[in-house]
């Protein structure tokens, strides 16, 4: 029922609706999960799902949601690590020691399923709806055993490219409009011990749940969206840019991990820098790029000689990439480039006003945000639907020009070798960052996303209303 609404909430019965969401333990996914606990709970209550360490991630979202009074409980479980041959204390997949073990992090989640169960069976009633990832189908099980529906948030499809070889085209069916892409730059399956099994207990669960949340909005891609919706026959929600929940820099900063540098230095570095004049660079959460292509990346970046921040996340695991920056780069570049080593406020700095490009991995929340912050895009896809993320920005909305990588960087795989040269990195910056005609389209039209992307979620808006249809 949407008729009553009121200043701020809907209905009583809305009210009421108590969702309960099961995030997968990786920043790309919790963070999302978290920006639409958000948005469902300025409307209903909301439970969320987590074990200690990542609760202990959590605690920006916390003090946020408790500051503006929004009824979301953090849902704590114990997380069997030990039992499933995973190191003390891995809760998250970034703190995997080896992609080996990313089969055994999914059974230790698909642990939580009888212990959450228990706690629900103990309310009355239970839950209105559960929401979880894909990866935990599990979630779906408990949804059928308290008789309520179940939704889920990523979308897997089954391997299309078995017989193919690299060069073969794909051709993905049920779009709209054609989309083709070499084999080597389709998301392909992860190589990891014991993950078929598991997969194909997710797509098997897949048929089953009750519906689709999507983290997109109408006015990007109405046709696409339709056309998944015919294919699958199952209802879809888009109630995106769900990043969009968060309006200022406070609560952008606090967004995800604890940033790895201080949020008034950052703001103070971009406020010092002209409007649409720097370049930020950043590649995720589980970022896999090897260091001679780090290093050739750095170079590019000189060579551009614009302003940038480059978020680095090397770190411990490849220390020949901190000699390189000690051994010259860094002073080179002192006056007009910053380097994040670790987590970086990446909304924050999206949203200020002296950001003029960002080269991404094309992962689809930094995707989004880009999209919702109008900020213009360098696409540079690593892996997964990234490929299929950059086809969207380059061609399908053309608010972005493309590095020009040609084949997947897989998670956890080292792959020793330079895919994007210095002068691909500098011809990109160059040609986002410029004067000339194409660029400014390319802003104009990135600028015009933002708009929508935005109107998308205020009263009114496809988004907004999705939310109370979903309620
Ligand atoms: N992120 C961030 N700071 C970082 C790295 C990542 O805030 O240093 C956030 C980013 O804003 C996005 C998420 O982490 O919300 C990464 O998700 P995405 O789907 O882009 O990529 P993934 O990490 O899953 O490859």
């Amino acid at each position: 029922d949407t008729a009553g609404h009121a200043s701020g909430g809907y209905t009583t019965a809305a009210a009421a609706a108590h969702f309960v969401l099961v995030p997968m333990m990786a920043q790309g996914h919790a963070i999302p999960m978290t920006d639409m606990a958000r948005l469902l709970a300025s409307t209903a209550r909301r439970g969320l799902v987590v074990t200690p360490v990542n609760a202990a991630r959590m605690t920006g979202f916390a003090a946020g949601v408790e500051e503006a009074g929004l009824p979301v409980q953090l849902v704590e479980l114990p997380f069997p690590a030990a039992e499933f041959g995973l190191p003390d204390g891995c809760e998250n997949v970034d703190m995997l020691p080896s992609k080996d073990l990313f089969s055994n992090f999914l059974l230790a989640c698909g642990a939580l399923r009888e212990p959450l169960a228990a706690r629900l069976r103990q309310r009355r009633p239970p839950a209105s709806c559960i929401i979880s990832d894909m990866m935990h189908s599990w979630a779906g099980d408990i949804a059928r055993e308290l008789g309520v529906p179940w939704l889920t948030d990523i979308i897997y499809r089954k391997n299309l490219l078995k017989s193919l070889t690299d060069d073969e085209i794909v051709k993905v069916s049920g779009f709209p409009t054609p989309l083709e892409l070499p084999k080597a730059r389709c998301p392909g399956t992860l190589c990891v011990p014991g993950l078929k099994q598991i997969s194909d207990k997710i797509y098997e669960a897949e048929t089953r749940s009750d519906g689709r949340i999507m983290n997109s909005f109408q006015e990007m891609e109405s046709l696409y969206i339709e056309s998944f919706e015919r294919t699958i026959g199952k209802k879809i929600w888009t109630i995106g840019p769900m990043c969009l929940c968060h309006r200022d820099s406070n609560a952008m900063a606090a967004r995800g991990n604890k940033a790895s540098m201080d949020d008034a230095k950052c703001l103070q570095w971009l406020d010092s820098k002209k409007p649409g004049s720097v370049i930020f660079v950043s590649f995720g959460s589980l970022s896999s790029t090897d260091p001679q292509q780090l290093v050739e990346l750095g170079l590019g970046l000189e060579a551009s000689k614009k302003p940038f921040i480059w978020v680095i996340k090397a770190g411990k695991k490849f220390p020949e990439v901190e000699e390189w920056l000690a051994d010259g780069f860094e002073e080179r570049v002192k006056d007009r480039g910053m380097i994040i080593r670790g987590w970086a406020p990446q909304m924050m700095i999206l949203w200020h006003q002296a950001i003029g490009g960002f080269m991404t991995h094309c992962g689809w929340n930094s995707t989004l945000e880009g999209i919702s912050a109008g900020v213009p895009m360098i696409t540079w896809p690593h892996r997964s639907e990234q490929f299929v993320n950059e086809k969207l920005v380059v061609d399908h909305l053309k608010i972005g020009v493309e590095v020009g990588v040609k084949g997947v960087t897989q998670w956890g795989t080292e792959q020793k070798e330079v895919k994007v040269t210095r002068t691909a990195v500098e011809t990109a910056v160059s040609m986002l960052m410029d004067e000339g005609e194409v660029a400014q389209e390319i802003r104009m039209r990135a600028k015009d996303f933002g708009m929508k992307a935005r109107r998308a979620l205020e009263e009114g808006g496809s988004s907004y209303n999705n939310i109370k249809l979903l309620i």
